[in-house]
């Protein structure tokens, strides 16, 4: 007997079908003798049509107005699952973020979590009933309905299992787990049993999209221990089913490498024959920061000339602007070209072991080395190494790095 929180994405919810197999679900963990509460997400590509409706009326629409368009999706599922829930005879009632309330800031659009009152759950769901409540969703200081971001209901999930000292936070999704990498592109890639939050939060911001990255940040500071799995196949629930992502004491054996991920969501600039004088960085990441570009890797090499280059990463969809941005101080700084390339791919060995092991960066060198692959930017930090590379070879380098850290499966 434990209370749990259970979480269903889109995709478990997106049709009546979906929703009574939800349902049946929350029924046997209740009747097992849990305490459950249940946090459900929009059903699958409603949140989407709601977010086009308001920018096709107005793509300067009032946030608040778009908080009380978007949060409509979670509510139609959570009464839909509490009907489903009372047809299999289980007590259960629908929640708002409002109504427990979900107390979130102003900031309406991407909404943070100020507090959560659970008493008046935990007493109904000692009584046996289940609670069935909207993610995504808050209330304002001013009393007005908010939403926390796409893909926030995993962060209400885990807000809410802190809040009611729930045992454990399952998170259901279209994937069975955390793998060691994308199965589609190594299908020898193995489901992780656990992961460690920082591992987790590496993955989640370098491409590894199975957990919103709010949520792994709120979970290792709240010591929430979440698990992923699938919500698909009927089986039994077991318990070493999915991935728990837990505190990293919480992991013997402290793999070198746990995961690599890729992303091709970034674009490479470099700045050729850069006089080398105190201020020149500052002013080109300045003349970034202000245009809200965010820069990922960087590296700078100084020429017997007196002269440097300096080669970083933004993101694919800032290309463009930063590129206007250093166009405008050309003449300011002086340099003698701008060269782009978006066809670059960023691939990360992620793994708390590294902390411990050495030579982690050089099998990653030499995996590459070996496939005649070039690293044009390196960039690392306690508990990972990231390369970028021609984005042609992406697939080749991730099947070559999973093999040269022992991650594939027997
Ligand atoms: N329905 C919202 C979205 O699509 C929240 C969520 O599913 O996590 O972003
Ligand atoms: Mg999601």
């Amino acid at each position: 007997m434990a209370r749990i929180v259970m979480k269903f994405g889109g995709t478990s919810v997106a049709d009546l079908d979906r929703i009574r197999a939800v349902a049946a679900r929350v029924k046997r963990a209740h009747d097992a003798g849990d305490e459950v509460a249940v946090v459900v997400s929009a059903m699958a590509g409603t949140t989407n049509q709601l977010v086009g409706w308001c920018q096709a009326l107005s793509p300067l629409h009032d946030a608040r107005e778009y908080d009380v368009v978007v949060a409509t999706g979670e509510q139609v599922t959570t009464g839909l699952l509490a009907i489903a829930l009372q047809e299999l005879g289980v007590e259960a009632r629908s929640w708002q973020g409002w109504q427990i309330p979900i107390r979130t800031d102003n900031a309406h659009g991407k909404a943070r979590i100020a507090a959560i009152e659970g008493a008046e759950l935990i007493r109904r769901m000692q009584a046996g009933q289940v609670a069935v409540i909207s993610g995504f969703q808050g209330i304002a200081p001013t009393g007005r309905i908010t939403t926390l971001g796409r893909g926030g209901s995993d962060t209400s999930a885990v807000a809410l299992a802190a809040a009611l000292g729930a045992e454990r936070c399952d998170i259901y999704t279209d994937v069975d787990g955390i793998y060691t990498t994308d199965p589609r592109i190594v299908p020898k890639a193995r489901k992780l049993a656990k992961i460690s939050y920082e591992e987790m939060l590496e993955l989640a911001s370098v491409g590894a999209k199975v957990l919103q990255t709010r949520s792994v940040e709120l979970a290792m500071n709240e010591h929430v221990r979440v698990r992923v799995l699938s919500s698909f196949g009927d089986g039994p629930d077991s318990p070493t089913a999915g991935t728990l992502v837990v505190d990293e004491d919480e992991i013997v054996e402290k793999e070198t490498v746990s995961g690599i991920a890729y992303s091709r969501d970034e674009a490479k600039i470099t700045l050729r024959r850069v006089p080398d004088r105190p201020g020149i960085a500052a002013t080109v990441f300045g003349a970034l920061a202000d245009k809200a570009i965010n820069v990922d890797m960087i590296v700078q090499n100084t020429a017997a000339d007196g002269t440097t280059d300096m080669t970083f990463t933004v993101g694919k969809a800032d290309l463009a602007r930063a590129q206007a941005a250093l166009g405008t101080l050309a003449p300011q700084i002086g340099f003698a070209e701008l060269l782009t390339d978006p066809d670059v791919a960023k691939i990360s060995v992620v793994g708390v072991g590294m902390r411990s092991h050495v030579g982690v960066a050089n099998t990653m060198f030499r995996a590459l080395a070996d496939k005649a692959i070039n690293i044009e930017v390196i960039s690392t930090s306690e508990i990972k190494v990231s390369v970028l590379i021609a984005a042609e070879y992406t697939e080749l380098a991730v099947r070559a790095l999973h093999t040269a850290y022992g991650l594939d499966a027997g």
